[in-house]
């Protein structure tokens, strides 16, 4: 299995090269869906070896092309249960800050959403907890990780790499997300994804990381009591 990327507007759109065609994780903002393809055909890919996009949670800078994507590939879209009301609407939907500073930038996109709004869409493929990913290519499975929002999940593949969408990040450093629906639960699922023991761990923002970076975050979290800041 081959891995590659590109940053598809805000977030890392990944492509999995499987042998007989290509996985998508999260297809980016709106308007990205013939960059992401021109991608694909840079691996020798047609737009019909695309086999499925997996949207790892409803927020537009991992949904906003999904629907075009879909059009363009014939590939269903893949994503939790959980975030389908947040795909079901153009409106922005930004969960609360995790501080003071990001909960002002919350409420200020929200106001600002309607500058773009989101293609909405019906997944056609409902992901759940231990979901193999076997009939589509993936030597792999989902992992159920809430907390940012309530349907986020991860990908796991069986080589031990793993792809957490926006549960963990690594901008300026490995942290949590700048916004989530439910802090505990967002601390649960940080834990659940070290006790995977990823080989290596792919956020949707910013670079890869290591197992000990991982490690590291979830020391200094520990360390402060569950906070999320330094
Ligand atoms: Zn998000
Ligand atoms: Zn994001």
């Amino acid at each position: 299995m081959e891995i590659h990327s590109l940053v598809a507007g805000i977030a890392n759109t990944f492509l999995l090269d499987e042998g007989r065609g290509v996985v998508v994780i999260d297809a980016g903002i709106p308007h990205q869906a013939r960059r992401i393809l021109s991608r694909v055909r840079a691996l020798g890919r047609s737009p019909r070896e695309v086999r499925l996009i997996i949207v790892t949670h409803g927020h537009i800078d991992h949904a906003g092309s999904a629907a075009a994507l879909r059009r363009l590939t014939g590939a269903p879209i893949a994503m939790h249960r959980a975030d389908a009301p947040l795909v079901a609407t153009p409106q922005l939907q930004v969960p609360p800050g995790r501080d003071a500073a990001t909960d002002a930038l919350a409420r200020l996109l929200r106001r600002l959403g309607w500058l773009v709004p989101l293609e909405t869409f019906s997944p056609d493929v409902w992901l759940e907890e231990g979901q193999s990913l076997r009939e589509f290519g993936v030597a792999g499975r989902v992992v159920h990780t809430p907390g940012h929002t309530d349907g986020s999940i991860s990908v796991a593949l069986d080589d031990g790499a793993l792809f957490v969408g926006d549960a963990i990040l690594n901008l300026a450093r490995v942290s949590f997300p700048l916004f989530w629906q439910d802090p505990a639960t967002a601390r649960a699922s940080a834990l659940k994804i070290q006790a995977l023991q990823p080989r290596c761990v792919y956020p949707a923002h910013g670079r890869a990381f290591t197992p000990a970076q991982l490690d590291a975050f979830i020391a200094r979290v520990a360390r402060n009591g569950g906070s999320p800041r330094r």
